[in-house]
């Protein structure tokens, strides 16, 4: 797909932002695509919805402002001024543990403490966790052979209870994983290179935040998170109108075939495929095409979660919670994963009056309820579950969003780099095939946006 090879007759499987942005890509670089989208709406995980008033999102609700590239889509896209960034002056955010929020210690960077009287004065953690935490920089590290979970690099530097209290609430739930099968080199690969550099994390991040503190000094540093105005679904719905006839909805692909020229799609012909779908989606498209391929891509293990956006009466609340919101510890002890003040972390989000609140379910305690569609098995113990911490919050919502996605976060296990190099290869062998999006090189909205930069710059 390089420039000497435009022109190319290109289908893209899946519309979700990594379909829609390797379509946007593709066609900038000269070649002709398709894509082929099952529902009626372009977006996948990326949804928004107006319930009385307020702005609701079912999947993602922000991008990471450090990882530019779905940003700068916006900005090629002409929608810069919908950019929101985060309230930072209220970003604080608490640990359930114990039937209890604890704040988050102040002055870590990610679950890395960067000072020593947060870390001594916590509930969080028991003397000894902490003492074992406050170790780190005197202790020697030494990276491992080959791929190491999230849980055992963390319990190497900091400890089990770090771990539990700490590092497993906030990067696992980013995955929706068990920290103990979380590939590091797949998920965070930047602390393996603080390893490497420095033995250290701590030692490591402090260095690294060096020109970062500056910055927040001066005033300059932009927010964590960037949302946009009009809620997240903005961003593929922008897309699909300037893809105008490239997109074609309600047209689920059931099967493709590999041709002496390229690829047969639903009787079309093509030069190429990009496979724009979890691996679970894809791997019945290979059952018939190639066995390799099925079995790669049905060896990918995912975990379920679901969004439950509640909108309560502002004069039904007796105080408003300060900060982001919170992350329950590992193991979970309910089906309440975490749990965002929507109107704290973003702007615009709330009608007047209105309170609103998204929880973020999954973990054993919501799994079979999400896969099988039991929504009240999931809406009243989730409520339950947060009035026992949050007992200012009523019984009854004004209304409530619940999106269930079975199955729909990719597990980056121990071993997901060599996996998808093997992927790579075996749809190299074959010609003209390629996959992106959340299951392969990254599963943010930035990755995904990322990896079809990539694509539609590379030359297969
Ligand atoms: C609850 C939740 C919260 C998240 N929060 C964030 C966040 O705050 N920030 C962030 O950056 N990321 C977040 N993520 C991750 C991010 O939203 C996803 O990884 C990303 O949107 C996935 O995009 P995708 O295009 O790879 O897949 P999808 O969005 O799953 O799109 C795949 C598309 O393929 C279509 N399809 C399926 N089968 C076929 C077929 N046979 N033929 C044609 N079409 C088909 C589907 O209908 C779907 O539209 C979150 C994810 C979840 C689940």
């Amino acid at each position: 797909m390089s420039a000497q090879r435009s022109g190319q007759h290109i289908a893209i499987i899946g519309g979700g932002i990594a379909g829609l942005s390797a379509a946007w890509y593709l066609r900038k670089a000269g070649h002709t695509p398709t894509l082929f989208e099952a529902s009626n709406r372009p977006g996948g995980k990326m949804v928004t919805r107006e319930v009385e008033g307020c702005l609701l999102e079912g999947g993602p609700d922000s991008l990471l402002t450090e990882k530019p590239w779905a940003i700068d889509l916006c900005r090629e896209l002409g929608i810069e001024s919908a950019l929101l960034p985060s309230n930072d002056h209220q970003r604080s955010f608490s640990i359930l543990h114990g039937g209890r929020l604890h704040p988050f210690p102040a002055g870590c960077k990610l679950f890395i403490p960067q000072k020593v009287t947060p870390i001594l004065t916590t509930p969080l953690l028991s003397p000894l966790g902490k003492l074992r935490m406050l170790m780190e920089p005197f202790m020697r590290h030494r990276p491992v052979e080959g791929d190491e979970s999230l849980a055992d690099f963390t319990r190497r530097h900091f400890g089990q209870q770090t771990l539990e209290r700490l590092a497993g609430p906030l990067l696992g739930g980013i995955y929706g994983g068990d920290p103990e099968d979380m590939s590091m080199a797949a998920t965070f690969p930047r602390l393996l290179t603080l390893e490497a550099k420095h033995g250290s994390l701590v030692r490591g991040m402090a260095s690294m935040m060096k020109e970062a503190n500056a910055r927040q000094r001066e005033g300059t540093a932009p927010a964590l998170f960037t949302s946009l105005k009009q809620g997240m679904q903005l961003l593929p719905d922008t897309l699909a109108s300037r893809l105008g006839e490239v997109l074609r909805l309600n047209h689920r692909v059931q099967r493709i075939q590999k041709t002496a020229q390229g690829w047969d799609v639903e009787g079309h012909s093509f030069d190429q495929v990009i496979i724009a779908l979890p691996a679970r989606q894809a791997a019945p498209l290979f059952a018939d095409v190639d066995k390799n391929l099925h079995e790669y891509l049905t060896r990918q293990v995912s975990s379920s979660s679901a969004t439950l956006s509640l909108i309560f009466d502002c004069t039904d609340i007796s105080e408003r919670p300060r900060g982001f919101g919170f992350m329950a510890a590992h193991p979970l002890e309910t089906l309440l994963v975490g749990c965002t003040w929507t109107g704290n972390k973003f702007e615009e989000r709330e009608a007047d009056n209105r309170f609103v609140c998204r929880l973020f379910l999954g973990g054993p305690h919501a799994k079979d309820a999400i896969e099988s569609g039991q929504d009240s098995a999931l809406i009243a113990p989730a409520i339950q579950a947060l009035r026992s911490i949050c007992p200012f919050i009523p019984e009854t919502p004004l209304a409530h969003w619940l999106q269930r996605w079975p199955h729909g976060n990719p597990g980056y296990q121990l071993g997901h780099l060599d996996w998808v190099d093997q992927l790579t290869q075996r749809a190299d062998s074959l010609g003209g095939l390629h996959f992106c999006g959340s299951s392969y090189r990254g599963v943010s909205v930035s990755d995904c946006v990322k990896q079809a930069q990539d694509l539609a710059a590379s030359r297969p």
